[in-house]
């Protein structure tokens, strides 16, 4: 057994065997994906000895297990990741060149596994790799979206949405488990009665249930045995749920559960599906911990010693109520055993401060939709009134905090109260959030607040998708830094070494080729691969304010047109971003990118000095391209807006450099490099916060004394870029007839300022490559593993697990 990985010889003649057995074919006649199919199969196979092994060790040793519960993982493809992590690349990669084929044609065969928008889902996932690759119990629990995030095509400089069919293919990672499958119910009404020993019995009778079907797909660790697993659920007819009248209806509400990664909630039924979907992945997932939980311990008064439970933002915050209602109604536990177990077990990680992302709900839906659950928010609600108001003394406190008010639940509110720790994702986000945007909470709860600042999985961003950076990083510091990313530390004692510079800029050379073979191939627009390249790839939102670089884009060009002795060093302005297909402003700054880069690229003046390029469909895959050939690394939110950020980490891990704001985690990001190495510019967050509060910023003003921003500003009507009049009026509109809500005038000049830094650094290339080298030997720091360790010792309180 498991022998197919042991060497070349063993990997062709059963990798041959299975393509036949499978398909009744040779290798020769075989078709590439039914190559790929075998191989994703064997390796899955091959991880599967120590998934069951592992499961074994946890319940034998009773470890403590931690479940993070999301709503997005964005995984992209595991093919290289698997095999990298499993340590058999090698051996698979050199039988299948025997064999006549080339490894990569198989791994770009993969989808990507789309399941999330961005940060957040790709954190979710870096989480896994980190928690595996440290031997920690840690498993996701998320829902099988049928389509992933839509793709994005560019269609007359718009984007168009198409349906992201990742599983056309079939998924070789995943294993149906049905018999772990569980029912879910909603709707209906809920009975009481006096039981036997006065105490009242509950019953929820649904109008709609649900069967929840799981799939597991293996999380395997770089060089441990430990197999963690991704339990992805699906929504499938129940049995007996419903009589055949109205069965073609039940069916659709069924399948359209899982539908979509992130359905559009523009409309009342899409938001009432969207928190079906919450509470759907929330109990199946709850259940069938309980289960396996009772099946060890045959108690649940241990459960939060066992048991943690981390809430990646409001999305599954459900949780709480959920554990509530199984202890009370299902396992008889009191009120108060109750919410101290489901208190002990839950933590809470925040991710944004903008007000409209704060999750509410009408209470009519969760009422509706929800009636049990919604009795005991209702009742966590009153108890907390109580206690804050009466035990307390804070009834100034009570009407802030409260989870019911204006008709809604609001969602992080429950999801503070209901844990007993939450986390900001970054120094500043966590101040943030402690002085100002949950102030009075952190008046109540002074101790539940802490900082676990974001990081990203080295292996996937650094040693797989940089094989070159990577080679170059062990040649000169050794291989330690591979298990121990702080050891990229060690790199500090060679950043002046002219050789290592030099060897670092062949390097990034060649991966900013291969960038530019992809846009080659792609878009069919040829880049010099000798200006500096400078990325911002993150999702389309005002407050990343992409428009403020191409608002510099802009005015680089009038200026270029303006006067010819004014010329800029040769740059490449690369642009990859999704805009929420409802969200019309970002829209139209894709729309305006596509209209400059035709101006620009197509201008023979000034061409040679610019291009303007936007790749489309961003997603991981195209990440682990784009990332490590950038020189900079734009990261210009608003300060005080973006949470942490996890994209400038990994540019920095990279060596690029951080055109930023201080905000998110580029604050830590200089505080590791010294403002020496990172190029900062803009209003910092306190300032922000004074501008707003005292409410002296006037947009006009700007734009009245700056004669370039008029010109820029005025581009967006007049027809410098299209003859449509209709286009870019929004833009305009919102820049100018709401006061620049995210100050990108107040920005522009040092922005623009900075941007001339950066072209003044890029003159030097020996500094500019001590500059990348400085960056990449501090970004160990921002290795996810770090972040999950502190995450393991000061919340959840897990320990690597043992596996002899
Ligand atoms: C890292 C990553 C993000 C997050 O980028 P930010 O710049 O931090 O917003 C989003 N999408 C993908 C595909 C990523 O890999």
């Amino acid at each position: 057994m498991a022998n197919e990985f042991k060497n070349k010889n063993e990997f062709k003649e059963e990798f041959q065997r299975r393509i036949i057995e499978r398909y009744g074919r040779s290798f020769e006649q075989a078709h590439i994906t039914e190559k790929y199919m075998i191989l994703g199969e064997m390796v899955r196979d091959y991880a599967s000895i120590h998934w069951n092994a592992s499961k074994n060790v946890v319940a034998e040793k009773q470890e403590k297990q931690m479940y993070y519960f999301s709503m997005e993982f964005l995984m992209g493809r595991l093919l290289t990741n698997n095999l990298m992590n499993l340590g058999i690349y090698e051996i698979a990669k050199e039988g299948l060149a025997e064999l006549g084929q080339d490894i990569n044609e198989l791994e770009d065969l993969e989808s990507d596994a789309g399941l999330g928008n961005g940060g957040l889902g790709r954190l979710a996932a870096c989480f896994l790799d980190s928690l595996a690759s440290l031997n920690l119990a840690g498993h996701g629990n998320c829902i099988r979206y049928e389509y992933g995030l839509f793709k994005q095509k560019i269609v007359n400089n718009e984007q168009v949405e198409v349906p992201d069919q990742w599983l056309s293919l079939g998924n070789v990672w995943e294993v149906r488990k049905p018999k772990h499958a569980v029912n879910v119910n909603f709707g209906g009404h809920v009975d009481m009665w006096m039981g036997e020993d006065g105490k009242a019995i509950v019953k929820h009778v649904p109008s709609l249930i649900v069967r929840a079907v799981p799939y597991d797909m293996p999380i395997v660790g770089q060089n441990t045995n430990l197999t963690n697993t991704l339990r992805l659920w699906s929504a499938e007819v129940a049995d007996d749920a419903c009589d055949a009248s109205s069965l073609n209806e039940y069916v659709n509400e069924v399948r359209e559960i899982c539908r979509n990664v992130y359905p559009d909630d523009s409309t009342e039924h899409g938001k009432i599906l969207r928190l079906k979907q919450q509470y759907f992945f929330v109990a199946a997932g709850l259940n069938n911990i309980i289960e396996s939980h009772m099946s060890t311990y045959h108690t649940l008064d241990n459960f939060s010693e066992k048991v943690a439970i981390q809430l990646n933002d409001t999305h599954p915050v459900l949780c709480i109520p959920e554990l509530m209602r199984i202890l009370m109604d299902d396992y008889k536990y009191d009120w108060d055993q109750a919410w101290d177990i489901t208190k002990n077990t839950m933590a809470y990680t925040n991710h944004t401060v903008l007000s409209e992302a704060l999750e509410k709900w009408p209470i009519q839906y969760v009422q509706d939709l929800l009636p049990r659950v919604f009795m005991i928010i209702e009742e966590i609600d009153r108890r907390f009134k109580y206690e804050v108001s009466h035990d307390m003394g804070r009834s100034d406190l009570m009407n802030e905090c409260c989870v019911l008010k204006d008709g809604q639940v609001h969602m992080a509110n429950l999801a503070i109260i209901g844990s007993h720790s939450v986390n900001g994702v970054a120094a500043l986000h966590t101040k943030i959030l402690k002085e100002d945007v949950m102030k009075n909470f952190h008046d109540i709860y002074p101790n539940k607040f802490n900082n676990k600042t974001n990081g990203i999985t080295h292996r996937r961003w650094l040693l797989y998708s940089n094989p070159q950076l990577s080679n170059l990083l062990e040649k000169t510091i050794g291989p330690d830094f591979k298990a121990n990313p702080e050891r990229l530390q060690d790199l500090m004692k060679y950043v002046d070494d002219k050789d290592l510079q030099k060897e670092f800029m062949d390097v990034k050379m060649e991966r900013k080729k291969i960038l530019a073979a992809y846009i080659k191939e792609t878009l069919h627009i040829d880049i010099d691969v000798n200006s500096i390249f400078d990325v911002q790839a993150k999702r389309l939102h005002a407050y990343k304010r992409q428009l403020l670089n191409v608002m510099n884009i802009i005015d680089l060009y009038f200026r270029m047109k303006q006067d010819p002795s004014f010329r800029i060093y040769p740059r490449t302005f690369i642009f990859a971003a999704k805009a929420a297909p409802s969200y019309t402003f970002a829209k139209e700054v894709i729309k305006l990118i596509h209209y400059v880069a035709d101006k620009v690229n197509n201008d023979s003046d000034v061409s040679p000095y610019m291009k303007v390029v936007f790749i489309p469909n961003y997603g991981v895959s195209i990440a682990e391209i784009l990332m490590n050939a950038a020189d900079v690394s734009e990261q210009i939110s608003t300060a005080g807006k973006e949470a942490s950020g996890t994209g400038n980490m990994k540019f920095m891990m990279n060596g690029a450099i951080t055109l930023g704001t201080m905000d998110g985690a580029n604050v830590e990001i200089v505080e590791k490099v010294g403002y020496d190495h990172a190029e900062i510019f803009g209003l910092r967050a306190d300032d922000v916060a004074l501008v707003k509060h005292e409410n002296t910023y006037d947009v006009w003003r700007k734009y009245n004394e700056n004669a370039n921003i008029q010109k820029v500003v005025n581009s967006f009507v007049d027809s410098t870029f299209s003859n449509d009049p209709k286009d870019f009026k929004q833009i305009y509109n919102e820049l100018m007839f709401k006061n620049d809500e995210y100050l990108l005038l107040a920005d522009f000049e040092a922005y623009s300022h900075a941007q001339k830094n950066i072209e003044e650094r890029y003159r030097n290339k020996e500094e500019w490559a001590k500059t990348c080298l400085i960056n990449i030997a501090q970004s160990g720091y921002f290795s996810s593993d770090r972040t999950i360790k502190q995450y393991a010792d000061e919340i959840w309180n897990i320990e690597p697990v043992n596996m002899k």
